[in-house]
């Protein structure tokens, strides 16, 4: 493996072969070939050029040379082997071993969990029950973390939901996701969008001169990254996010892949892109994040992305016809946009109870000013392992 192209394409295929992987466990079947397939996707990673650090050194389209640390890739599959080839028991004790006290913080959870079924589960995806990857289109869910899900989601009396902000189709997490069964509503674009298993996308209505200006911009995009020069952007950091009412484009990741002067040029490109769509009587608002530009059309100061995830539970909420008020719920985030995930559940009128994935001094402060019942842990594999518990009872 040489080229970049070929690292998503690898990745790619490991989401498939996970996907069938979860399903024959959940169904108490072996899959030895799957498990070869895993291991040789492994290798095949790990005989990859690296530079001193052990940072892949791929290239693109046009050879220049690609840095992609792609620790997330590597540990999630050495997971899944060990789950699959070693069995459950061993499996929690090598988490216990690569995160210090994760038995006691499993044991807290579970207590806090409880073992009495929920009747609503609301969670985020990345950095919640899924662990933080550089580059989200690479971000495939390991199928232990499917397991668990999996089986957590099924005692949940009304549909479970995995909310994330990332875009639900092309590229989004309908594909990064691989529960191989009807069971949880994936929603795009912060709950604005979704879709049950594999059925059609459901949106929100958004105004029409959105559409119209996110259809402009989008194409203009889409065009400028085709160019072989741009192309290496895809291959980024967050990418190229087709969300509702938002597009983001990535021009440089944390690991600072791209030169500078090549981060610059295309950031000009995109300001021309956003002139031209401009020109044509909308108007793109442009937040520069460090890393991404998030472009949203604007008309009187306001965007369609002043929409929260609180709001994406409301509508979800109406469109499931999910029974909120007196009911146990559970929430699981990891950041402040999660918060009013919490807050709109408390005014609905709902038992929440809420596990955030942090440490952050400020964050737990704000969570337990929801007026939520509330426990944190350090990291998702605690909190996927402590469904996982309290759903086996
Ligand atoms: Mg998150």
């Amino acid at each position: 493996m040489e080229k970049v192209a070929e690292f998503y394409q690898l990745m790619d295929e490991s989401a498939t072969i996970r996907r069938i992987m979860a399903d024959y466990y959940l169904l108490r079947m072996a899959s030895p070939t799957q498990i070869e397939f895993l291991k040789r996707i492994a290798v095949t990673l790990d005989n990859a050029p690296r530079d001193q650090q052990g940072v892949l050194r791929l290239k693109d389209e046009q050879d220049r040379v690609v840095l992609i640390k792609d620790e997330y890739e590597t540990s999630e599959l050495q997971k899944d082997i060990r789950f699959f080839e070693h069995g459950e028991a061993l499996f929690l004790n090598y988490l216990s071993e690569i995160h210090p006290g994760f038995g006691e913080e499993l044991q807290q959870l579970c207590t806090f969990i409880g073992s009495e079924p929920y009747d609503l589960f609301f969670t985020d995806r990345d950095g919640t029950v899924n662990n933080y990857c550089g580059r989200y289109r690479s971000s495939i869910q390991p199928a232990y973390n499917a397991v668990y899900l999996s089986r957590f989601g099924k005692t949940v009396r009304q549909t479970p939901v995995i909310l994330t902000s990332a875009p639900l189709m092309e590229d989004g997490i309908r594909e990064l996701c691989v529960i191989p069964e009807p069971i949880y509503v994936l929603a795009g674009s912060k709950g604005g969008e979704y879709s049950t298993f594999d059925g059609p996308r459901v949106s929100r209505p958004v105004p029409d001169w959105v559409e119209k200006a996110m259809d402009s911009l989008n194409a203009r995009i889409e065009q400028l990254l085709q160019q072989p020069a741009n192309h290496v952007f895809t291959q980024i950091g967050s990418g190229f996010q087709k969300k509702l009412g938002e597009t983001t484009v990535a021009y440089q990741d944390v690991f600072g892949s791209i030169p500078e002067q090549d981060s610059r040029r295309f950031v000009d490109e995109l300001h021309r892109v956003v002139a031209d769509v401009d020109g044509e009587g909308h108007h793109i608002r442009v937040e520069d994040t460090g890393k991404d530009l998030e472009l949203m059309p604007t008309r009187g100061g306001g965007t369609v992305s002043h929409f929260t995830k609180g709001d994406g539970l409301r509508f979800l909420v109406n469109e499931l016809e999910l029974q909120v008020a007196g009911k146990r719920i559970l929430i699981c985030g990891d950041t402040e946009a999660d918060l009013p995930m919490v807050e709109a559940a408390v005014a609905l009128g709902a038992d929440v109870s809420a596990v955030f994935v942090t440490s952050d001094k400020d964050l737990r402060g704000r969570v337990y000013e929801t007026g939520a019942r509330c426990e944190f842990v350090s990291t998702p594999d605690v909190l996927v392992a402590g469904l996982d518990r309290s759903a086996s009872g």
